[in-house]
């Protein structure tokens, strides 16, 4: 094993992967960097079905490319599940109110959707599935979370897309208003990227 593929076009979750990852002292690309360009169609029903489907099929295509063949295939899925919600947004949540729909717009919508609901049914967290296709077939999925609640308004100029309304009793704050250091140290991603980086480094010894 000599090089990690991350399936992903996100530079911004380039940078904390590259950050993670730097330790396991293997080289790491994005799917881009690698050449590979294809969309996987996300049709699974949990969070870890839709990483593992996006690491299976670039794996098909990395696998069978010269130079990447002992190549170690990761991918992700993650979203905000709130339990008032019946867990929605969920796996639904790059999607919920249509792709093109602001995140301000949508994060006013959930909010409008929690008016009145009291402080301790506004439980929320954010999900991070990663999986991990190994050159020999081998298939390992892990899960990071931040528990936190929904908070009564927007707020927060870090992060994206519904950090400004995930708000973490812990700290009095949203996760838009950490910095990105202090984010990373207690995220899903960072927790899930974490764990897999233990299953490859064991895989290596
Ligand atoms: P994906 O893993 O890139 O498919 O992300 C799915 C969606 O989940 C994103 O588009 C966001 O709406 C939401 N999401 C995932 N992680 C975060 C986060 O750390 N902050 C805010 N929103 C997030």
């Amino acid at each position: 094993m000599n090089k990690i593929i991350f399936a992903t076009y996100n530079e911004h979750k380039m940078v904390e992967i590259r950050m993670i990852l730097k330790d396991t002292g293997l080289e790491i690309l994005s799917q881009k960097e690698a050449g590979i360009q294809i969309e996987v169609v996300e049709d699974g029903k949990t969070f870890e079905e839709n990483a593992a489907i996006k690491a299976k099929a670039i794996a098909g295509i990395a696998h069978k490319m010269p130079g990447f063949e002992k190549s170690i295939i990761l991918a992700d899925d993650s979203g905000l599940e709130i339990d008032y919600l019946n867990k929605e947004p969920g796996i639904y949540s790059a999607r919920y109110m249509g792709e093109d729909t602001s995140y301000a717009i949508k994060n006013k919508e959930l909010l409008r959707r929690l008016d009145g609901v009291k402080e301790q049914d506004r439980s929320a967290r954010f999900v991070c599935a990663i999986a991990a296709c190994f050159p020999n077939g081998e298939m390992e999925v892990v899960r990071g979370t931040m528990e936190g609640r929904i908070g009564y308004e927007i707020a927060g100029e870090n992060g994206f897309g519904y950090d400004p309304i995930f708000f973490l009793p812990q700290y009095g704050l949203t996760s838009a208003e950490l910095s990105p250091t202090e984010k990373n140290s207690i995220s899903h991603r960072g927790q899930g990227l974490r764990l897999i980086k233990e299953i490859i480094n064991k895989k290596q010894n």
